[in-house]
């Protein structure tokens, strides 16, 4: 990774002209949405030398991938967890999750290079914390799970805890610390992919919605948008907490749901910590920007609101963060909250990532994550290589069958 305290400019992103061109009539790989999933998706195919067109039906990156946190996720956070709390109960999945992230980082820790643009990476490390003994016991059970799977978590106590994290409120029962945890700028990372993309020569078209999916009975889909027809040899759908829509066009369940975050953004304050602080137990992942404010979100809720609208936040959810935000780090007593933001995330009925080919629907795919920022320049990688060379890559785990929730039924499209 480069010098990530370096000042490099930014390269000029897509212009208008670049992004609203007619349709192509026909290419090989339609990609459905342009969060950080497809404009990666984009980038590898077309590095690939695939004919590749991405269809966003608003901007480039105006969903999830430009209003989240921005935040690496490589400990096993709260939201992967079973509901029974505990990592015991569910070893396998959260194993191959916790191999998932660690690949993930490798792949952020080599980006800024890979697409020549300063992303803001910063490896920080981070701290998730425990307030009482059970939550401790659980740091300590996905400790053993992470370590297995290569990430350096270790669990902190007492005064170690104190003199290694002294920002954090001294009668939290510990911490763990994974050093491979940290952050990018989320408002840089697609806009880039979908610039080297284009470079690549992939098409990229902004306010193209995409409205029907017919499949050809010689294979392939006639896809129905906004701007017109175009024919597709095979489809990705990267539409995010949109995902469920897009793929009943198609005739497809997938196990997937849309929800509302709220985030919180507070004034400048002189430096008080590197580090993301997350909890084990309750909702909370912050952080202070190299901006000096302190982001504060992990998971609060906002209500759905009908488009064009944005989801609203609200004051319950902005009490509610603060409040374990205040918890875990008494020294923001008096930091005033300036501004809030909403996103719509998209969840996963079983907590994996729901990648790969559908065999129900031939040459359809998906690309969808619920921590897709920390993931999906991974994903996107890994399925880019098996659209290349189809019978000469790793299939992705069963667990994260597109068609999982349909062939869990017996039902068919
Ligand atoms: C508030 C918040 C905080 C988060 N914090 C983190 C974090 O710190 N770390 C982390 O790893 N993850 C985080 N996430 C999750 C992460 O942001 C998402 O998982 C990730 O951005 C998903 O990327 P995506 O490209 O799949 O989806 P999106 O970025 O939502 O992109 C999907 C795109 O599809 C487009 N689309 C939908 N329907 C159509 C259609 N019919 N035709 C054409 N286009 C269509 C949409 O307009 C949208 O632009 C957070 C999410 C939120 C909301």
């Amino acid at each position: 990774m480069s010098d990530p305290t370096a000042t490099r400019p930014l390269p000029r992103w897509l212009s208008y002209e670049q992004t609203n061109g007619p349709l192509p009539e026909r290419t090989d790989v339609l990609v459905i949405g342009g969060g950080i999933a497809g404009t990666a998706l984009a980038f590898y195919l077309a590095r690939g030398g695939v004919d590749v067109a991405l269809v966003e039906r608003g901007e480039l990156n105006r969903e999830a991938s430009g209003t989240n946190a921005g935040s690496f996720h490589i400990q096993l956070a709260i939201h992967q967890l079973p509901a029974a709390g505990s990592p015991t109960a569910d070893t396998e999945r959260l194993l191959e999750e916790a191999r998932l992230n660690l690949a993930a980082y490798e792949v952020w820790n080599a980006l800024d290079e890979e697409l020549d643009v300063p992303l803001g990476v910063h490896l920080t490390g981070g701290w998730m914390v425990a307030e009482t003994e059970e939550q401790l016991q659980v740091l300590h059970d996905k400790r053993v799970l992470e370590r297995q799977a290569g990430i350096e978590t270790e669990v902190v106590t007492g005064a170690e805890l104190r003199r290694r994290a002294p920002f954090l409120a001294p009668d939290l029962a510990g911490a763990s610390y994974c050093p491979q945890e940290g952050h990018a700028n989320p408002l840089i990372a697609a806009p880039a992919y979908a610039l080297r993309a284009h470079e690549h020569g992939a098409t990229i078209r902004t306010h193209v919605a995409v409205q029907a999916i017919e499949r050809r009975p010689g294979g392939g889909f006639r896809v129905t948008t906004s701007a017109g027809e175009i024919d597709a040899q095979r489809i990705v759908n990267c539409a995010g907490a949109w995902a469920g829509d897009q793929a009943r066009l198609a005739g497809l369940r997938l196990p997937v749901r849309r929800e509302g975050l709220h985030v919180n953004v507070t004034e400048r304050r002189a430096r008080l910590l590197d580090p993301m602080v997350q909890h084990i137990g309750r909702r909370l992942t912050l952080k202070q920007s190299s901006d000096d404010t302190f982001i504060i979100g992990g998971g609060w809720p906002t209500p759905a609101a009908p488009p064009p609208r944005r989801y609203p936040t609200t004051w319950e959810s902005a009490a509610g963060n603060t409040a374990v935000a205040l918890r875990v780090i008494p020294a923001l007593a008096d930091v005033r909250v300036v501004r809030t933001w909403s996103g719509v995330i998209v969840f996963t009925d079983d907590l994996s990532p729901v990648v790969g080919g559908s065999t129900l629907v031939p040459g359809y795919h998906a690309c969808v994550a619920s921590t897709g920022f920390t993931l999906s320049p991974l994903l996107a990688r890994r399925l880019a290589d098996q659209l290349l060379d189809p019978t000469g890559t790793p299939p992705f785990p069963p667990a994260y069958d597109p068609d999982r929730r349909m062939t869990a039924g017996r039902t068919t499209p």
